[in-house]
């Protein structure tokens, strides 16, 4: 039996890491040193200290590990049935779930989220693969009726090797939830998650290959994106790229697969909107916009970033808001704060620049607006929850993500208003809707250019959802029986008799 929870964070907490946290590479069914011999540190947000190291890939390692993938397209993974595959994916997720806490500490320390979050993400992920298991056995085609003296019909065809590169705010759920659907699918994986988060992934090769999966079915190759990440988008072997991040990234990964025709799922950036307007139920919204903007301390494609709020109720609700906010605690997240860290001193830099901008164009900073620390140690990368109120539609605030714990506030007049608020930025990610008025409800729903809307709550839905983004928000849809799709490719069959 496997240390649980509170022995596993006295350790963390004691000792800055975990012992035996996996360092090389999963190519091929086992772990390799990169072919370079290069290592790379990973950092702790929560005290902004190197707690690991992981192998620094380059071009040799994501050749080897695409060949692995290639070869067990054609060989294992093409002659397991679907049920079998299936069953893999069962197996994976009870091994998910039975490994659940040292997951989710290893991911804490990794990514700086506060602990409830990680063991939140991690339950997630075990939902994808429980998810996709039961439609492996379901990717029926269709037959054509052209009459009698033809059959036709369609066959779901795995699309082959795919590359899956993450982000570091999501790091085992947004792996998971794309990895599950390739492997229901037929296809084979190699993963590169972010230089900054890599650990979950190897963490999952080695739950996976005990679930039974066959060598070379999943590969994880870590390092940065221009040394590892830039080469297996660009493989020519590579059929499929599923991306999470940012735009300006996103934009280069569709031109290097553009070059061998590679199909891409891109969920890029948000700034998206929570409106309530003044019939909401004031407690469902002031809980919805904190949590839409203060998880994983804003860190999120599809956080609530704007609050686009009828004037009506604007200073109420603001005085409520900016009162919860204050009272939000920070600090490391293996103690589970309200709110933890943010990743990267980089991106710590990104947010107090957006503020100090904000402040010097004399925006009111409602609550926060500072660097912060742990308050038990003193370090860390923390930011203040913050809120800037009365924001021009704009503004750089409102028309750039800021990636950070940091809400604009804009007030509307009408619900014409609100739709213009709304659709106003170059994304179109998510929109939330606080209203007690179902029409009206109804009427921004439509009227949204968004890939989702929730409606009442913020972030409702799961797995069983399509997600994605319109606009630079990017295109495909992952979750649901939809992402299925992009790891299909259809073939028609006519027959003459
Ligand atoms: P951020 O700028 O916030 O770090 P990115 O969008 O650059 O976010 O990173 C998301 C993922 O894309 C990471 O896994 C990163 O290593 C990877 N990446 C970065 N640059 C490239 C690239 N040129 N080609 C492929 N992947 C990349």
């Amino acid at each position: 039996m496997s240390a649980r929870l509170p022995e596993l964070v006295e350790e963390a907490l004691a000792t800055g890491t975990l012992a035996g946290l996996p360092d090389k590479h999963f190519i091929n069914g086992r772990s390799v040193s990169s072919s370079s011999g290069r290592a790379m540190d990973t950092f702790d947000p929560g005290s902004g200290r190197p707690f690991a190291h992981v192998a620094a890939g380059g071009a040799e390692d994501v050749e080897a590990a695409v060949a692995a993938a290639k070869a067990a397209l054609a060989t294992t993974w093409r002659q397991t049935t679907p049920a079998e595959r299936g069953r893999f994916l069962y197996r994976a997720a009870s091994l998910v779930r039975e490994h659940a806490d040292r997951l989710a500490v290893a991911e804490c320390l990794d990514c700086g989220k506060p602990l409830g979050e990680a063991k939140g993400d991690v339950a997630g992920t075990a939902r994808a693969f429980e998810y996709y298991a039961g439609a492996c056995d379901k990717l029926q085609g269709e037959t054509i009726p052209l009459g009698q003296d033809y059959l036709a019909y369609t066959l779901n065809e795995p699309v082959g090797v795919t590359a899956h590169i993450t982000p570091w705010n999501f790091p085992i759920s947004t792996l998971g939830r794309s990895v599950a659907p390739a492997l229901a699918a037929g296809c084979t994986v190699v993963a590169k998650p972010a230089e900054q988060t890599p650990l979950t992934a190897l963490m999952l090769a080695d739950l996976l290959s005990e679930a039974g999966l066959p060598e070379g079915v999943f590969n994880v190759v870590t390092g940065t994106g221009p040394e590892a990440g830039a080469p297996l988008v660009a493989h020519r072997d590579v059929r499929h790229v599923t991306f999470t991040g940012s735009v300006a990234t996103g934009t280069l990964v569709m031109q290097a697969a553009a070059r061998n025709i590679t199909r891409v799922t891109l969920e890029l950036g948000g700034k998206s909107p929570v409106i309530v307007l003044s019939d909401s139920d004031m407690e469902q919204a002031l809980a919805g916009v904190l949590g839409a903007i203060y998880e994983n301390a804003g860190q999120i494609c599809s956080a609530g970033s704007r609050l686009v709020i009828e004037r009506a109720i604007h200073d109420k609700f603001l005085e409520e808001l900016t009162r919860r906010t204050k009272e939000l605690t920070l600090g490391h997240g293996l103690r589970d704060p309200n709110v933890g860290p943010v990743n990267s001193q980089a991106q710590l830099d990104k947010i107090v620049d957006y503020v100090e901008g904000a402040k010097a164009r004399g925006i009111r900073v409602a609550t926060g607006g500072a660097r912060a620390a742990d308050p038990q140690t003193g370090a860390g990368w923390f930011f203040e929850p913050t809120i800037l109120d009365n924001v021009a539609a704009d503004d750089v605030v409102i028309q750039e993500e800021i990636f950070g714990p940091v809400l604009a506030v804009q007030t509307i007049e009408s619900i014409d208003e609100a739709i213009e608020r709304a659709n106003g930025t170059p994304f179109g990610l998510v929109a939330g809707i606080y209203t007690q008025d179902i029409t009206k409800a109804l009427r921004l729903a439509r009227d949204i250019d968004a890939g989702q809307i929730y409606i009442n709550e913020y972030f409702a839905g799961g797995i069983e959802v399509p997600f994605g983004g319109n606009k630079k928000s990017g295109f495909g849809r992952e979750k649901g029986l939809e992402a299925l799709r992009s790891y299909c490719k259809i073939k028609s069959v006519a027959a003459k008799i």
